[in-house]
């Protein structure tokens, strides 16, 4: 499903809407990711002018490296979205976290990246598409 989406975060500080014009999700395993999030990071990829943000007030980022920052909610903690902060490798697209989202049902994993950084606690079933970090570096250039 495509169209106008709705989240927010556990408390209701930060809400958000976004125009999704691909219905997909992406997992990242990177050990960034890992401890962030304490398992894995799954996000829904949102182009800047497409997210309309209430209660941004209540965003707070970390600078997680030269070329990202990672976001969440002040007042619950709720992990928001991992961001470019630099314009070197595209636009600087959110990639909002998808428990948030109303609807999580919406976006099927597409793709798991740092595959071979997993933890061996769990697996994800599905086919998509599966990328070591050898394999990121080559594709993106980045994490
Ligand atoms: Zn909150
Ligand atoms: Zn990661």
């Amino acid at each position: 499903m495509t169209g106008t989406m709705k989240g927010h975060c556990l408390c209701g500080a930060v809400s958000f809407e976004a125009t999704v014009t691909k219905a997909e999700s992406g997992v990242c395993h990177c050990e960034m990711c890992r401890r962030w999030t304490g398992s894995a990071l799954v996000t829904v990829s949102i182009m800047p002018e497409d997210i309309r943000f209430e209660g941004a007030e209540h965003i707070r980022a970390f600078t997680s490296s030269d070329w990202a920052e990672r976001a969440w909610c002040d007042r619950c903690g709720s992990t928001l979205y991992y961001r470019l902060t630099v314009d070197d490798y595209g636009p600087r697209t959110y990639a909002m976290a998808l428990g948030l989202f109303d609807d999580p049902d919406a976006f099927p994993v597409t793709e798991e990246i740092f595959i071979d950084r997993k933890t061996s606690a769990y697996a994800l079933a599905g086919d998509h598409r599966r990328l070591t970090e050898k394999e990121v570096m080559a594709a993106y250039g980045g994490s």
